[in-house]
Protein backbone atom coordinates (compact mmCIF):
# COMPACT_ATOMS: atom_id res chain seq x y z
CA UNK A 1 0.00 0.00 0.00
CA UNK A 2 1.06 3.95 -0.81
CA UNK A 3 2.23 5.89 2.01
CA UNK A 4 -0.96 8.28 1.50
CA UNK A 5 -3.29 5.10 0.87
CA UNK A 6 -3.08 4.08 4.56
CA UNK A 7 -5.46 6.54 6.19
CA UNK A 8 -8.28 6.03 3.61
CA UNK A 9 -9.96 2.53 3.87
CA UNK A 10 -11.94 1.08 0.45
CA UNK A 11 -14.96 2.70 0.26
CA UNK A 12 -18.31 0.08 0.64
CA UNK A 13 -20.35 0.70 -2.60
CA UNK A 14 -22.68 -2.39 -1.85
CA UNK A 15 -25.22 -1.53 0.50
CA UNK A 16 -27.74 -2.95 2.24
CA UNK A 17 -31.29 -3.04 0.70
CA UNK A 18 -30.35 -2.08 -2.66
CA UNK A 19 -30.63 -5.25 -4.77
CA UNK A 20 -31.63 -3.55 -8.45
CA UNK A 21 -28.87 -4.63 -10.65
CA UNK A 22 -28.32 -0.36 -12.29
CA UNK A 23 -27.16 -0.43 -16.02
CA UNK A 24 -24.60 2.36 -15.26
CA UNK A 25 -24.16 3.77 -18.74
CA UNK A 26 -28.06 4.63 -19.21
CA UNK A 27 -27.94 8.42 -17.46
CA UNK A 28 -31.97 8.14 -16.05
CA UNK A 29 -30.70 4.96 -14.09
CA UNK A 30 -27.38 6.25 -13.07
CA UNK A 31 -29.25 9.14 -11.39
CA UNK A 32 -31.48 6.38 -9.41
CA UNK A 33 -28.20 4.66 -8.62
CA UNK A 34 -27.01 7.39 -7.14
CA UNK A 35 -30.14 8.27 -4.91
CA UNK A 36 -30.48 5.04 -4.25
CA UNK A 37 -27.05 4.55 -2.63
CA UNK A 38 -26.36 8.03 -1.75
CA UNK A 39 -29.25 10.28 -1.55
CA UNK A 40 -28.39 11.49 1.83
CA UNK A 41 -25.37 12.49 1.06
CA UNK A 42 -26.17 14.20 -1.87
CA UNK A 43 -29.29 15.74 -0.09
CA UNK A 44 -26.78 17.12 2.44
CA UNK A 45 -24.03 18.24 -0.28
CA UNK A 46 -26.91 20.28 -1.81
CA UNK A 47 -28.09 21.81 0.94
CA UNK A 48 -24.53 22.97 1.30
CA UNK A 49 -23.70 24.24 -2.65
CA UNK A 50 -27.05 26.31 -2.08
CA UNK A 51 -25.16 28.54 0.56
CA UNK A 52 -21.08 28.07 -0.17
CA UNK A 53 -18.81 27.13 -2.81
CA UNK A 54 -16.01 24.29 -2.47
CA UNK A 55 -12.81 24.44 -4.82
CA UNK A 56 -11.59 20.89 -5.16
CA UNK A 57 -8.19 19.87 -7.35
CA UNK A 58 -8.15 17.03 -8.97
CA UNK A 59 -4.75 15.09 -9.05
CA UNK A 60 -4.39 12.14 -10.55
CA UNK A 61 -2.17 10.65 -13.56
CA UNK A 62 -3.37 11.00 -17.36
CA UNK A 63 -6.65 9.09 -18.40
CA UNK A 64 -7.38 8.59 -14.42
CA UNK A 65 -10.81 10.01 -14.78
CA UNK A 66 -10.35 13.25 -13.77
CA UNK A 67 -12.84 14.40 -16.32
CA UNK A 68 -15.06 11.69 -16.39
CA UNK A 69 -15.75 12.37 -12.36
CA UNK A 70 -16.02 15.87 -12.92
CA UNK A 71 -18.59 15.30 -15.65
CA UNK A 72 -20.67 13.11 -13.00
CA UNK A 73 -20.77 15.84 -10.47
CA UNK A 74 -21.61 18.15 -12.94
CA UNK A 75 -24.96 15.23 -13.48
CA UNK A 76 -25.89 14.95 -10.58
CA UNK A 77 -25.63 18.59 -8.41
CA UNK A 78 -26.26 20.63 -11.87
CA UNK A 79 -24.26 22.18 -14.09
CA UNK A 80 -24.69 25.74 -12.91
CA UNK A 81 -23.27 24.43 -9.41
CA UNK A 82 -20.06 23.31 -10.56
CA UNK A 83 -17.44 23.79 -13.43
CA UNK A 84 -14.33 21.91 -14.25
CA UNK A 85 -11.38 23.97 -15.07
CA UNK A 86 -8.74 22.18 -17.40
CA UNK A 87 -5.32 23.66 -17.47
CA UNK A 88 -4.69 21.61 -20.87
CA UNK A 89 -8.36 23.09 -21.98
CA UNK A 90 -7.28 26.57 -21.05
CA UNK A 91 -3.75 26.11 -22.87
CA UNK A 92 -4.87 25.03 -26.50
CA UNK A 93 -7.98 27.73 -25.79
CA UNK A 94 -4.74 30.32 -25.53
CA UNK A 95 -3.51 28.64 -28.82
CA UNK A 96 -6.93 29.86 -30.43
CA UNK A 97 -7.05 33.40 -29.09
CA UNK A 98 -4.10 34.12 -30.68
CA UNK A 99 -4.85 33.38 -34.07
CA UNK A 100 -8.62 35.61 -33.19
CA UNK A 101 -7.98 39.18 -33.52
CA UNK A 102 -10.91 40.24 -30.73
CA UNK A 103 -10.26 37.41 -28.62
CA UNK A 104 -6.68 38.20 -28.45
CA UNK A 105 -6.99 41.83 -27.28
CA UNK A 106 -9.69 40.89 -25.03
CA UNK A 107 -7.04 38.01 -23.23
CA UNK A 108 -3.99 40.18 -23.58
CA UNK A 109 -6.07 43.19 -21.79
CA UNK A 110 -7.14 40.55 -18.86
CA UNK A 111 -3.56 39.56 -18.72
CA UNK A 112 -1.96 43.14 -18.24
CA UNK A 113 -4.56 43.30 -15.18
CA UNK A 114 -4.24 40.72 -13.71
CA UNK A 115 -0.59 39.16 -14.25
CA UNK A 116 2.71 39.64 -12.66
CA UNK A 117 5.86 38.30 -13.11
CA UNK A 118 9.42 38.65 -13.78
CA UNK A 119 9.03 37.66 -17.67
CA UNK A 120 6.67 40.12 -20.12
CA UNK A 121 3.35 38.37 -21.35
CA UNK A 122 4.70 37.88 -24.93
CA UNK A 123 7.31 35.89 -23.48
CA UNK A 124 5.17 33.69 -21.93
CA UNK A 125 2.95 32.83 -24.57
CA UNK A 126 5.66 32.25 -26.73
CA UNK A 127 7.01 30.02 -24.02
CA UNK A 128 3.36 28.86 -23.61
CA UNK A 129 2.39 28.08 -27.15
CA UNK A 130 5.74 26.24 -27.85
CA UNK A 131 5.83 24.16 -24.92
CA UNK A 132 9.70 25.53 -25.44
CA UNK A 133 11.26 24.10 -21.79
CA UNK A 134 13.98 26.82 -22.09
CA UNK A 135 11.94 29.55 -20.94
CA UNK A 136 10.11 28.36 -17.73
CA UNK A 137 6.96 29.28 -17.96
CA UNK A 138 6.66 31.11 -14.59
CA UNK A 139 3.17 29.46 -12.46
CA UNK A 140 2.29 33.29 -11.86
CA UNK A 141 1.20 33.43 -15.48
CA UNK A 142 -0.66 29.99 -15.22
CA UNK A 143 -2.88 31.15 -12.35
CA UNK A 144 -3.49 34.33 -14.28
CA UNK A 145 -4.98 32.08 -17.04
CA UNK A 146 -7.26 29.95 -14.58
CA UNK A 147 -8.19 33.08 -12.93
CA UNK A 148 -9.52 34.62 -16.44
CA UNK A 149 -11.34 31.44 -17.18
CA UNK A 150 -12.79 31.80 -13.69
CA UNK A 151 -13.57 34.72 -14.23
CA UNK A 152 -16.19 33.21 -17.29
CA UNK A 153 -18.44 32.21 -15.35
CA UNK A 154 -20.51 33.39 -12.20
CA UNK A 155 -19.42 32.06 -9.05
CA UNK A 156 -19.52 27.92 -9.06
CA UNK A 157 -17.92 25.13 -7.34
CA UNK A 158 -14.97 24.48 -9.15
CA UNK A 159 -12.69 21.34 -10.29
CA UNK A 160 -9.33 22.44 -10.96
CA UNK A 161 -7.08 19.64 -13.12
CA UNK A 162 -4.07 20.30 -14.16
CA UNK A 163 -3.22 22.26 -11.03
CA UNK A 164 -0.72 22.17 -9.79
CA UNK A 165 1.57 20.08 -11.70
CA UNK A 166 4.71 20.43 -10.30
CA UNK A 167 6.16 20.13 -7.12
CA UNK A 168 6.50 23.49 -6.65
CA UNK A 169 3.18 25.14 -7.59
CA UNK A 170 1.79 22.84 -4.71
CA UNK A 171 2.14 25.91 -2.30
CA UNK A 172 0.42 28.25 -4.72
CA UNK A 173 -2.40 26.67 -4.58
CA UNK A 174 -2.80 26.85 -0.71
CA UNK A 175 -3.28 30.80 -1.83
CA UNK A 176 -5.37 30.18 -5.23
CA UNK A 177 -8.89 30.22 -3.06
CA UNK A 178 -7.88 33.75 -1.88
CA UNK A 179 -7.13 34.82 -5.45
CA UNK A 180 -9.67 33.88 -7.11
CA UNK A 181 -12.12 35.59 -4.29
CA UNK A 182 -12.82 32.14 -2.84
CA UNK A 183 -11.56 32.97 0.06
CA UNK A 184 -14.19 31.53 2.81
CA UNK A 185 -15.02 28.78 0.50
CA UNK A 186 -13.74 24.93 1.13
CA UNK A 187 -10.67 23.99 -0.77
CA UNK A 188 -9.91 20.51 -1.01
CA UNK A 189 -7.33 17.81 -2.48
CA UNK A 190 -9.02 15.06 -4.42
CA UNK A 191 -6.20 12.21 -5.87
CA UNK A 192 -7.05 9.49 -7.78
CA UNK A 193 -5.18 6.12 -7.20
CA UNK A 194 -4.91 3.67 -9.98
CA UNK A 195 -2.87 0.86 -10.65
CA UNK A 196 -0.54 1.21 -13.75
CA UNK A 197 -1.70 -1.70 -15.23
CA UNK A 198 -5.26 -0.11 -15.89
CA UNK A 199 -3.72 3.27 -17.35
CA UNK A 200 -1.85 1.15 -19.67
CA UNK A 201 -4.58 -0.50 -21.33
CA UNK A 202 -6.50 2.21 -21.16
CA UNK A 203 -4.19 3.70 -23.52
CA UNK A 204 -3.06 0.37 -25.20
CA UNK A 205 -6.96 0.06 -26.39
CA UNK A 206 -8.44 3.28 -26.78
CA UNK A 207 -10.03 3.99 -30.22
CA UNK A 208 -11.47 7.01 -31.57
CA UNK A 209 -14.35 7.75 -34.09
CA UNK A 210 -12.59 9.66 -37.13
CA UNK A 211 -16.00 11.20 -37.77
CA UNK A 212 -17.31 12.44 -34.58
CA UNK A 213 -14.65 11.57 -32.01
CA UNK A 214 -16.32 9.74 -29.61
CA UNK A 215 -13.82 7.73 -27.68
CA UNK A 216 -14.10 3.72 -26.57
CA UNK A 217 -11.58 1.09 -25.90
CA UNK A 218 -11.62 -2.08 -27.89
CA UNK A 219 -10.75 -4.37 -24.50
CA UNK A 220 -12.74 -2.41 -22.01
CA UNK A 221 -15.65 -0.41 -23.55
CA UNK A 222 -16.74 -1.74 -26.48
CA UNK A 223 -19.43 -0.67 -28.84
CA UNK A 224 -23.04 -2.53 -29.48
CA UNK A 225 -21.69 -3.01 -33.49
CA UNK A 226 -18.59 -4.82 -33.79
CA UNK A 227 -16.77 -6.06 -36.76
CA UNK A 228 -14.38 -8.17 -37.85
CA UNK A 229 -11.18 -7.23 -40.60
CA UNK A 230 -10.53 -10.30 -42.68
CA UNK A 231 -7.44 -9.26 -44.50
CA UNK A 232 -5.48 -8.13 -40.86
CA UNK A 233 -7.46 -10.58 -38.92
CA UNK A 234 -8.76 -8.27 -35.98
CA UNK A 235 -11.90 -7.26 -34.44
CA UNK A 236 -12.96 -3.53 -34.40
CA UNK A 237 -15.15 -1.32 -32.60
CA UNK A 238 -18.07 0.63 -34.96
CA UNK A 239 -19.11 3.99 -33.60
CA UNK A 240 -22.46 3.65 -32.06
CA UNK A 241 -23.90 6.94 -32.94
CA UNK A 242 -26.16 6.67 -35.80
CA UNK A 243 -25.02 9.87 -37.70
CA UNK A 244 -21.64 8.10 -38.40
CA UNK A 245 -23.24 5.08 -39.96
CA UNK A 246 -20.75 2.43 -38.23
CA UNK A 247 -17.75 4.49 -39.09
CA UNK A 248 -14.88 2.37 -38.08
CA UNK A 249 -12.88 3.65 -34.61
CA UNK A 250 -9.70 3.42 -35.14
CA UNK A 251 -6.51 3.47 -32.40
CA UNK A 252 -4.21 6.77 -32.12
CA UNK A 253 -0.38 6.44 -32.97
CA UNK A 254 2.05 5.63 -30.46
CA UNK A 255 -1.38 4.61 -28.06
CA UNK A 256 -0.53 0.67 -28.90
CA UNK A 257 3.17 1.61 -26.83
CA UNK A 258 1.44 2.21 -23.67
CA UNK A 259 2.68 4.01 -20.74
CA UNK A 260 5.78 3.61 -20.81
CA UNK A 261 6.07 6.54 -23.50
CA UNK A 262 5.08 8.91 -20.36
CA UNK A 263 6.47 7.05 -17.38
CA UNK A 264 8.73 10.49 -16.44
CA UNK A 265 5.16 11.98 -16.15
CA UNK A 266 3.68 9.35 -14.47
CA UNK A 267 6.10 9.34 -11.39
CA UNK A 268 6.27 13.33 -10.97
CA UNK A 269 2.25 12.54 -10.89
CA UNK A 270 2.60 9.99 -8.10
CA UNK A 271 5.50 12.27 -6.55
CA UNK A 272 3.00 15.36 -6.40
CA UNK A 273 0.06 13.08 -4.72
CA UNK A 274 2.76 11.91 -1.85
CA UNK A 275 3.50 15.70 -1.25
CA UNK A 276 0.14 16.96 -1.14
CA UNK A 277 -0.74 14.52 1.13
CA UNK A 278 1.71 15.55 3.78
CA UNK A 279 0.24 18.75 4.02
CA UNK A 280 -2.00 19.75 7.31
CA UNK A 281 -4.72 21.70 7.46
CA UNK A 282 -6.36 21.01 4.11
CA UNK A 283 -9.17 18.29 3.81
CA UNK A 284 -8.25 15.38 1.21
CA UNK A 285 -10.28 12.80 -0.57
CA UNK A 286 -8.73 9.60 -1.91
CA UNK A 287 -10.31 7.94 -4.57
CA UNK A 288 -9.72 4.20 -5.25
CA UNK A 289 -10.23 2.98 -8.97
CA UNK A 290 -9.61 -0.41 -8.07
CA UNK A 291 -9.81 -2.92 -5.18
CA UNK A 292 -8.74 -7.01 -4.14
CA UNK A 293 -10.21 -9.24 -5.90
CA UNK A 294 -10.70 -10.93 -2.39
CA UNK A 295 -12.66 -7.67 -1.03
CA UNK A 296 -15.04 -7.09 -3.65
CA UNK A 297 -17.90 -9.69 -3.00
CA UNK A 298 -18.14 -7.50 0.41
CA UNK A 299 -17.69 -3.84 -0.64
CA UNK A 300 -19.10 -3.44 -4.03
CA UNK A 301 -21.65 -5.14 -6.58
CA UNK A 302 -20.50 -7.02 -9.57
CA UNK A 303 -22.14 -4.50 -12.23
CA UNK A 304 -19.56 -2.01 -10.85
CA UNK A 305 -16.89 -3.58 -11.80
CA UNK A 306 -15.16 -2.90 -15.09
CA UNK A 307 -15.92 -5.89 -17.46
CA UNK A 308 -13.13 -6.91 -19.87
CA UNK A 309 -15.19 -7.24 -23.44
CA UNK A 310 -14.17 -10.81 -25.70
CA UNK A 311 -15.48 -11.05 -29.14
CA UNK A 312 -16.04 -14.08 -31.14
CA UNK A 313 -16.44 -14.79 -34.98
CA UNK A 314 -19.73 -16.75 -35.57
CA UNK A 315 -20.56 -19.39 -38.38
CA UNK A 316 -22.65 -16.09 -40.20
CA UNK A 317 -20.31 -14.03 -40.16
CA UNK A 318 -21.58 -11.94 -37.28
CA UNK A 319 -19.77 -11.46 -33.99
CA UNK A 320 -20.24 -11.94 -30.83
CA UNK A 321 -19.40 -9.90 -27.78
CA UNK A 322 -19.57 -11.42 -24.27
CA UNK A 323 -17.92 -9.83 -21.05
CA UNK A 324 -16.52 -10.84 -18.14
CA UNK A 325 -14.99 -9.29 -14.96
CA UNK A 326 -11.36 -8.11 -16.10
CA UNK A 327 -8.72 -8.89 -13.14
CA UNK A 328 -5.15 -7.48 -13.38
CA UNK A 329 -2.54 -7.05 -10.80
CA UNK A 330 -2.51 -3.09 -9.02
CA UNK A 331 1.24 -2.02 -8.50
CA UNK A 332 1.93 -4.21 -5.71
CA UNK A 333 1.13 -7.38 -7.54
CA UNK A 334 -2.49 -8.17 -5.90
CA UNK A 335 -5.19 -9.49 -8.29
CA UNK A 336 -7.27 -6.82 -8.61
CA UNK A 337 -10.64 -5.39 -10.04
CA UNK A 338 -10.98 -1.59 -11.85
CA UNK A 339 -14.16 -0.38 -10.69
CA UNK A 340 -16.29 1.90 -13.13
CA UNK A 341 -16.34 5.41 -13.24
CA UNK A 342 -19.84 5.58 -10.95
CA UNK A 343 -19.06 3.55 -8.07
CA UNK A 344 -15.51 5.85 -7.93
CA UNK A 345 -17.56 9.35 -8.01
CA UNK A 346 -19.79 7.29 -5.69
CA UNK A 347 -16.93 7.35 -3.16
CA UNK A 348 -16.49 11.09 -3.91
CA UNK A 349 -19.88 12.10 -3.19
CA UNK A 350 -19.44 10.00 0.33
CA UNK A 351 -16.42 11.52 1.53
CA UNK A 352 -17.07 14.85 0.29
CA UNK A 353 -20.25 15.00 2.36
CA UNK A 354 -17.94 13.95 5.20
CA UNK A 355 -15.32 16.49 4.94
CA UNK A 356 -18.92 19.05 4.73
CA UNK A 357 -20.10 17.45 7.95
CA UNK A 358 -17.13 17.84 10.14
ZN1 LIG B 1 -18.84 8.51 -34.39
Amino acid sequence: MKIYEKDFPYIKTKTAGVTKKFNLADPAERREYFSAKAGAEIKLIKKYLAANTLVAYFLGKKNSGKGTYSKLMKEIFGEDKFNHISVGDIVRDVHAAMADGPRKAEMLKFLEKNYRGYISIEEAIKALLSRDTKTLLPTEFILALIKMEISKTPKKSLFIDGFPRELDQVSYSLFLSSLIDYRSDLDIFVAISIPEAVLDERMKFRVVCPVCHTPRNLKLFATKEVGYDQEKKEFYLKCDNAECRGARMVAKEGDSLGIETIRNRLELDEKLIEKVFTLHGLPKILLRNSLPVTSAKELVDDYEITPEYVYELGADGRVKTSERSWTMKDDEGVDSYSLLAPPVALSLIKQLAGVIKK
